[in-house]
């Protein structure tokens, strides 16, 4: 005898919040389901392992399509319930469990909400215009119960015959929805939500050969000391769909204070400029919850991909909650611990294999490093960049000790790090620096002008970067360079130009003059181009070498020659900072045939 019933509460107001909700992730309902279904086996597997209740066939759940009846159904055989446990925890429970969740949901005013659980078996109504459960509890004398409600305000309870224990769930599928009858529809939607999921579910099964579409034992679960090198990758590649190998993966497997297991990968990344999402996917008990939750999984870490299973997150509050959770934040700590520790060991036991990988890592260890302080502390050691010989060098190598108060006070600058940012642009600068047997890191990728500046900031009294075209390095030159009347000669013409004009006595007899450009002007111009501020103009200098015999000549040359001479020390010397215009490359190419056409008549 079926029997009716009222809905109590006002559910016909809710389904248009709901929907607002779910609109761009709907198909969540399946995973609702399939997990409520994957509950019901745990609790009768607990009874059964208590010897509480009779063991039975493998535990399994089946999905089964039929696009004819536009229905989706979803069976377990967990533990079932009797008529009352439908009355309580279906009609009561599940329907005000949703109205609970549109009252939050309007309080935080529309979002905010994650969510991802707790709406549960409702959910199922964002398809279906009908669902029927047929149910039979683990208790033997409980008959089977039959179910039914357009998820309105009505429902209708009654026996029905149902011989195995468990619950069947069937959906009417709204017509709009029929997508959700089709088998590949389904099938995609399990492998997103249920690969993980710890009993075997079967989709449209047809015998003997049927292969469930998950995976019931992740190797995350897996001790790390059992796993190997091989079933890391195998389970990168079934979990991404990434056919290029990891570099390397970080197996987190904790139980105190707060459990967790994952498996992060780092990926391949050379070469490109900007900093790709990863995917690092959150399971809760083995439920998929969402990609990329970043009160658990630090930003800058979103460019692994991974694996994070953590049972003790409570997903069903509100976002804002969640970054205000002194849990989730120790776990994003912990999270943040484990990837420097795993870096600094491949440094310090496989430093050759680190050097390979360090392309790769480089922009995410610059990056995290930037984003989190505790991250850089306990990285900072293993930052390294290629020196002129191509050998990489820890930056912290090159720091001077920090300045003493004294020193401070009588205004000693920190230890002066030199820096190449285009190896061909600079040769001339970088010839002259391995000639003296000074060096200087490489750093040339996008993240670097930033990096290099946090790095000061963080060492203000160790180190202060100069490109190597900034100034003129002590080691290049001796003392004497003063030279009033070869500083007249040249600021004749680049006053005009406002370049500022400086003579100094380089070891290098050999080079009349080099360009240096102010490291303070340089980065502020950098930065607003980078900002979009419009271009600012580099100050450059003109540093004479007044050990340099021409240079000398200069003072004892007639008027017109001299000019002409300084003028193509000048822009011989601009060529090898930056390229020229044409109209100063005419100029020079016209001085140069002037002395040439002198040379060769009067010889
Ligand atoms: P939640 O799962 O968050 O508790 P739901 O609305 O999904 O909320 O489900 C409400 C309750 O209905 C569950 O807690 C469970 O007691 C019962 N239930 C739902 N599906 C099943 C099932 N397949 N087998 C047994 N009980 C179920």
């Amino acid at each position: 005898m079926e029997r009716q019933g009222n809905i109590k509460i006002a559910s016909e107001n809710m389904m248009p919040i709901i929907k607002k909700w779910l609109y761009s992730e709907k198909d969540i309902f399946l995973r609702e389901i399939v997990a409520n279904a994957s509950d019901a086996i745990t609790k009768l597997k607990k009874l059964v392992d208590m010897g509480e209740a009779p063991a039975g066939e493998p535990w399994r759940i089946t999905v089964t399509t039929d696009k004819d009846a536009n229905t989706l159904t979803v069976e377990d055989n967990g533990i079932g319930m009797t008529e009352e446990e439908v009355e309580k925890y279906i009609t009561q429970i599940a329907f005000s469990g949703a109205a609970d969740f549109v009252e939050k949901y309007e309080k935080a005013g529309g979002d905010g909400i994650i969510g991802h659980f707790g709406l549960g078996f409702y959910s199922a109504y964002m398809v279906a215009e009908r669902i029927e459960i047929f149910t039979k509890s683990y208790r033997e004398d409980a008959p089977a119960v039959h179910w039914e409600s357009d998820g309105e305000s009505t429902y209708s309870i009654g026996d029905c015959t149902k011989e195995t224990r468990g619950t069947k769930i069937v959906m009417h599928l709204q017509k709009e929805e029929s997508e959700f009858a089709q088998s590949y529809t389904v099938r995609d939607l399990l492998e997103k939500y249920c690969a993980f999921m710890p009993y075997e579910i079967y989709l449209d099964p047809k015998g003997e050969e049927d292969k469930p579409v998950n995976t019931t034992q992740p190797l995350y679960l897996k001790a790390p000391k059992d796993c190997t090198e091989e079933e890391y990758k195998t389970f990168y590649r079934d979990t991404f769909h990434d056919f290029n190998e990891p570099l390397f993966q970080i197996h987190l497997n904790m139980d105190y204070p707060f459990r967790l297991k994952g498996i992060l990968y780092f990926p391949k990344v050379k070469k490109r400029v900007e900093l790709d999402r990863g995917q690092v996917k959150l399971y809760c008990n083995q439920v998929y919850v969402a990609d990329n939750i970043k009160e658990v999984i630090p930003e800058f870490l979103m460019l692994l991909n991974g694996v994070i299973d953590c049972p003790d997150i409570p997903l069903n509050v509100s976002r804002s909650f969640l970054q205000n959770d002194g849990e989730v934040k120790k776990i994003a700590k912990h999270i943040v611990k484990k990837v420097a520790d795993k870096l600094c060991e491949l440094f310090q036991n496989d430093r050759a294999r680190y050097e390979t990988c360090w392309p790769d890592l480089a922009t995410f260890v610059k990056f995290g490093a930037i984003r989190d302080e505790e991250f850089y502390r306990r990285v900072s050691p293993i930052i390294i960049f290629k020196n002129l010989a191509g050998e990489y060098r820890p930056v912290e190598s090159a720091y001077g000790e920090p300045l003493t108060e004294e020193e401070r006070k009588e205004g000693k600058e920190a230890q002066a790090v030199y820096y190449v940012s285009d190896e061909d642009k600079q040769a001339q600068y970088i010839a002259m620096f391995k000639e003296a047997g000074l060096d200087a890191f490489v750093m040339d990728t996008f993240i670097d002008p930033h990096f290099l500046s946090f790095l000061e900031y963080k060492n203000p009294d160790r180190v202060r970067f100069l490109r190597i075209d900034a100034d003129v390095a002590s080691a290049l030159k001796e003392e004497g360079g003063d030279d009033g009347a070869v500083k007249e000669i040249f600021e004749g013409f680049l006053k005009e130009k406002k370049i500022e004009v400086r003579t100094e006595r380089l070891k290098n007899r050999d080079i009349p003059a080099i360009v240096n450009s102010s490291e303070f002007t340089r980065r502020m111009s950098e930065m607003n181009s980078f900002y979009g501020m419009g271009d600012m103009p580099d100050s450059l200098s003109l540093v004479v070498n007044t050990a340099c015999p021409a240079v000398e000549a200069l003072k004892t040359a007639g008027e017109q020659e001299r000019t002409r001479a300084a003028n193509f020390i000048w822009l011989s010397a601009l060529s090898k900072y930056r390229t020229l215009t044409s109209v100063e490359s005419a100029e020079l190419d016209g001085i140069i045939s002037e002395i040439l056409g002198k040379y060769l008549t009067t010889e």
